[in-house]
């Protein structure tokens, strides 16, 4: 180390002293001139022996201090010391120039100390840059965000906070947080909260604040707090945030509006479906036996909308011959213990006589605390069953009419099987007229005589009886007949007038045939009207034999087949479907509702009636129907126990 303290004698061991002090220590000359300096300063500054003696700004490191010279000169003058940040490439010092004097000599020169600070300001550098860091991410954040002290009052926001409130950093510095904006938020409510959220006793609920902005207007927003605590630091902050959910708000406002408009929209549909199709819904909730109807069943029983429904009530309404609905409900309860679907069908007698037809459809199902409950919709079906009535009543008149036809075209027929009879009857009588007067009387020949009187007069008694029962007015009757018995009656009735037209009849009935149930009269119309269309078929025919075959024959295990094949002008292949239409016709006196009628005869008897083509000459019209009554399987129906339609 150089040393060597110009003017100051004795002090080798101050500056033996000094060159243990690891900062740099230069002392310069009044003349500003380096007198000497220690070993951190040669080692830290690059100062060399060679440097005592030469002015400063001879010196690099001490060149590049900025009006040091002037400084020295100051620290001089005043006595006070000085002091200066100084970088010297990636290092950084805290320079200080103090006056230096020995004992009370004036002040000879300074002293200049380097303190290397590079490390402090590397991490104060840090510090800045992640405060700064943070800042800019704050300001990113959309939503308001201010730091408040436990009193409330701001240090600092984010951009956001001062944008959406229109306020300034220098305006609401160290203000109390209810007197931001407008001063519209009622913090004083919410002190307590804060007071238990600092206390660390609670943490602060988010609360829902309405704010009226000066540009954007009335908004919602959740204002949440969190306390803010450094460790190491007793002071404590608090965080408040803002959140704006005034679109949300408004998003879920439209949602429920149009939620509850399409409710009642769908109920708007709901009761007007009711009310169109007559149709009303009941529930009855099992345990407390709640009792629930709609507007329409109210309208359908006419009672006031709204009025308490009882069981008395209904029974009030409901035809005495019948079990009402609930009634019914109860019943199957009781049978079943509930969860069954059924069907009800009952009347109602109203105040002015009147007869309503009701028909339920009940479904047992339970509701949200797993409780039994019947739900029914109840459909007034009067005009339904009236208009019904009428159509059976029509197609009886239509049938009537249909075989009233036939008759007329069967007259010599008929004349012919009385006829037969009559003149037996004639004949017998004379005979046994001239044995009573023979002498001696012949009594046995007499009696013979009037046994075949009796037996012809028997016979022309059925005649009349099938007329009667083909052509008198009945309503439908079911029974079990044997089809070729009654293929016979029919045949018998009509040979002769098929055989006065020249049509040679040939019966093929088969002899396995099962009975079948059904209404004999109505399917020997079928026939008849099968036996004549074919008969007219081939009233124009003279180049071949008028040929007719009756069949009958099993089908499918099950049922029963009749055919009536002829060899007459049969038909285009496009007319197969249109036949079958009411008042189809291509005969000058023909009414065209034969085959319409006997088709739906036959479809009544669960049947089919069809027509084909022969291969050769003429058609061939056919009927199957199944021998056993209508046992189709049915859903949990129960049906009325009192027949409907009799008011
Ligand atoms: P109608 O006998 O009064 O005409 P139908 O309903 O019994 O009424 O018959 C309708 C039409 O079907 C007849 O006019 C005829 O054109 C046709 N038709 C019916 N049976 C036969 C048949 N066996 N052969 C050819 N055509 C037939």
């Amino acid at each position: 180390m150089t040393t060597g303290f110009q003017g100051i004698p004795a002090a080798i061991d101050l500056i033996h002293i000094l060159d243990t002090i690891e900062v740099p220590i230069v002392f310069v000359r009044r003349d500003f001139v380096i007198a000497c300096f220690n070993k951190a300063a040669a080692d830290g500054l690059g100062l060399s022996a060679a440097d005592v003696g030469r002015t400063c700004r001879d010196v690099s490191v001490l060149a590049r201090l900025p009006r040091l010279e002037q400084q020295c000169r100051q620290v001089i003058a005043d006595g006070v010391e000085w002091r200066a940040d100084f970088r010297d490439g990636d290092r950084w010092f805290v320079v200080r120039i103090s006056p230096c004097s020995i004992g009370d000599r004036p002040i000879s020169g300074t002293v200049l100390t380097f303190t290397n600070v590079t490390a402090f300001r590397a991490s104060t550098d840090q510090a800045i840059y992640e405060r700064e860091f943070t800042k800019a991410i704050l300001n990113t954040v959309a939503d308001p965000l201010v730091v408040v002290s436990p009193d409330l009052r701001i240090q600092s926001g984010n951009r956001a906070f001062y944008t959406t409130f229109s306020v300034s950093r220098d305006e609401t510095q160290g203000v109390p947080l209810d007197e931001v904006g407008n001063g519209a938020f009622a913090f004083r409510t919410l002190r307590a909260q804060f007071e238990e959220m600092l206390a660390g006793r609670h943490a602060f609920q988010p609360v829902e604040v309405e704010h009226v902005f000066p540009r954007k207007g009335q908004r919602t927003l959740i204002l949440g707090a969190h306390p803010l605590s450094v460790p190491g630091h007793s002071q404590r902050r608090v965080l408040v945030t803002f959140q704006d959910i005034t679109a949300r708000k408004q998003a879920e406002a439209a949602k429920d509006l149009r939620s509850e408009k399409e409710l009642r929209r769908s109920e708007a549909f709901l009761t007007e479906g009711q009310r169109l199709s007559l149709t009303g819904t009941f529930s009855w909730k099992v345990a407390t036996d709640e009792i629930t109807w709609s507007e329409q069943l109210y309208r359908i029983y006419e009672f006031e909308v709204g009025m308490p429904v009882t069981l008395e009530l209904i029974r009030t309404r409901v035809h005495p011959e019948d079990v009402s609905l609930l009634e019914k409900m109860k019943m199957v309860d009781q049978a079943r213990g509930g969860s069954n679907d059924f069907e009800w069908q009952y009347r109602l007698l109203m105040p002015d006589h009147s007869i309503k037809y009701m028909h339920a459809v009940a479904h047992a199902t339970r509701d949200r605390d797993g409780q039994l409950e019947y739900i029914a919709a109840v459909q007034d079906v009067t005009v339904r069953r009236i208009s019904e009535e009428a159509l059976t009543r029509a197609r009886t008149e239509l049938a009537h009419v249909a075989r009233a036809t036939t008759l007329g075209t069967l007259t010599a027929s008929i004349a012919h099987e009385v006829n037969q009879p009559l003149s037996g009857i004639i004949t017998n009588a004379s005979t046994c007229l001239r044995m009573l007067d023979a002498d001696p009387p012949n009594v046995d020949g007499a009696r013979e005589t009037v046994r075949r009187t009796i037996r012809d007069a028997d016979r022309a008694s059925d005649v009349i009886t099938r007329l009667r029962a083909l052509f008198g007015r009945k309503s439908t009757t079911t029974e079990s007949l044997d089809l070729n018995e009654a293929t016979r009656e029919v045949i018998a009735l009509s040979l002769s007038e098929l055989q006065g037209s020249g049509v040679i009849l040939r019966a093929d009935l088969g002899d396995d045939l099962p009975l079948v149930t059904g209404d004999r009269v109505q399917l020997q119309q079928v026939i008849l009207n099968l036996l004549r269309n074919a008969a007219d078929a081939m009233s124009g025919i003279d180049d071949r034999p008028k040929q007719l075959v009756i069949r009958t024959e099993r089908v499918d295990d099950d049922g029963v087949c009749l055919s009536v094949q002829d060899a007459g002008v049969g038909f285009a292949p496009e007319d197969i479907d249109r036949m079958f239409d009411a008042f189809y016709t291509t005969k000058s006196g023909g009414m065209g509702i034969g085959l319409s009628v006997s088709r739906s005869i036959i479809e009544r008897h669960r049947g089919r009636l069809w027509a084909a083509r022969n291969d050769d000459q003429g058609a061939t019209f056919a009927f199957s129907i199944p021998c056993a009554p209508d046992t189709k399987p049915r859903p949990a129906v129960i049906e009325p126990e009192h027949a409907m339609g009799k008011p």
